[in-house]
C-alpha cells in the first residue's frame, strides 16, 4: 500500500492504474482516526473497485471556529496499518496547504438540504464538506464514492452535488456500524469520558424506542421527539442540539409520519457532540 501526499502523485497514481487495466476506482473521504465503521466502507469498496483510494484529511474548512479541528483525534500510523489490512491500494494524506492552494476563493455550496439539522446547527460545515470531497472527486477521478449511513445527511447532500455538478461518480451509502451496546462508531468516541461513554448508548435506545413507537401506531413527530429527549434525560452528561423527525427526500421536518423519515439526533456528551439516525418506515 502506497502513502501519497501530493495532487499530482494522486492523480498519477490513479490514472496510471486505469493505464495498467483497473477498470473501477473507489474513493473512501475520512478524516481518519479509523475504525470498524470507515473500514467498512474499504472492504466493500475493495468488493467493488479495481484500486482503493482512501483519503484521510481532517479538513479546516468544515469545522467552525468553536470547534475542534485542534483536538481531532488523529494517528495517521496506526490508520496506515488499519487501511492496508483492509484492503486499501492508496492512503492520500494531502496537508492542509497542499489541498488547499494560498488564495483559495472557490466554493461548493448545495442550497436547500443544507438548511437543516447539523446545517443549522453548524454554519458552514456542509460548504467545506462539499469543497473538499469535490475537490477530491477532481483528484482521485473515482467511479464511486463510499460514505456511512450515520451521516445521513452528508451522504444525501454529497448525491445532490454530485447529481447536480454532472460529477461522474456513483455515491454508495452503507449501512452504520455500532459498537456492541449499539452506540454508532465514530472517531469523536474516544474523546468521551469513561462516564460520558457509559450514557452515550442511550442515543440510539433513544432512536430505537422512537421507532417502535411508531410501529405501534404514533404518527405525531412531536410526540416522537418530545420522548426521545425525555429519555435522553437518564443521561446526565447528555445536552440536546437537535432531534428531528424529517423527510427524506428534503429533510424538512415532517407534521406528519405518513411514510418513510428520518429520526436524526445530534447529542452532546459533555464536550463531545456526536450524531446518528434511523431510517424508520410506518408499518402499512
Ligand atoms: P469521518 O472520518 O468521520 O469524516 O467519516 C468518514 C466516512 O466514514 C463518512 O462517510 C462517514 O459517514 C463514515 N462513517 C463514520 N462512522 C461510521 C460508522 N459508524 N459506520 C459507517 N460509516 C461510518
Amino acid at each position: 500500500m502506497r502513502v501519497i501526499t501530493t495532487k499530482t502523485e494522486m492523480r498519477d497514481q490513479v490514472r496510471g492504474a486505469r493505464g495498467s487495466g483497473a477498470a473501477a476506482v473507489g474513493l473512501v473521504p475520512t478524516m481518519g482516526y479509523l475504525h470498524e465503521g470507515h473500514l467498512s466502507l474499504a472492504r466493500r469498496a475493495r468488493s467493488e473497485c479495481d484500486l482503493v483510494v482512501m483519503s484521510i484529511f481532517v479538513n479546516p474548512t468544515q469545522f467552525g471556529a468553536q470547534e475542534d479541528l485542534e483536538s481531532y483525534p488523529r494517528d495517521l500510523e496506526r490508520d496506515v496499518a488499519m487501511a492496508d489490512q483492509a484492503g486499501v491500494d492508496v492512503v492520500f494524506h494531502p496537508s492542509a496547504t497542499e489541498m488547499y492552494a494560498p488564495g483559495h476563493a472557490t466554493w461548493v455550496d448545495v442550497e436547500g438540504l443544507t438548511d437543516h439539522l447539523c446545517g443549522a446547527s453548524r454554519p458552514g460545515h456542509f460548504r467545506g464538506v462539499t469543497t473538499v470531497v469535490s475537490k477530491l472527486f477532481a483528484v482521485c477521478e473515482p467511479d464511486r464514492a463510499y460514505f456511512g449511513g450515520k451521516d445521513a445527511q452528508q451522504s444525501l447532500v454529497i448525491r445532490r452535488m454530485a447529481l447536480d455538478l454532472d460529477q461522474a461518480v456513483e455515491v454508495i451509502v452503507c449501512a452504520t456500524v455500532r459498537e456492541p451496546d449499539g452506540l454508532a462508531m465514530s472517531s469523536r468516541n474516544a474523546r468521551l469520558t469513561s462516564a460520558e461513554r457509559a450514557q452515550a448508548p442511550a442515543m440510539y435506545r433513544a432512536l430505537l424506542e422512537a421507532e417502535g413507537s411508531i410501529g405501534d401506531g404514533e404518527r405525531d413527530p412531536h410526540v416522537i421527539r418530545a420522548a426521545v429527549i425525555g429519555r435522553l434525560a437518564d443521561a446526565p452528561s447528555a445536552s440536546v442540539d437537535y432531534v428531528e423527525v424529517v423527510s427524506t427526500s428534503d429533510l424538512r421536518p415532517v407534521d406528519r409520519i405518513d411514510g418513510e423519515v428520518l429520526l436524526a439526533a445530534a447529542i452532546r456528551f459533555g464536550a463531545t457532540r456526536l450524531i446518528d439516525n434511523l431510517l424508520v418506515s410506518p408499518p402499512d
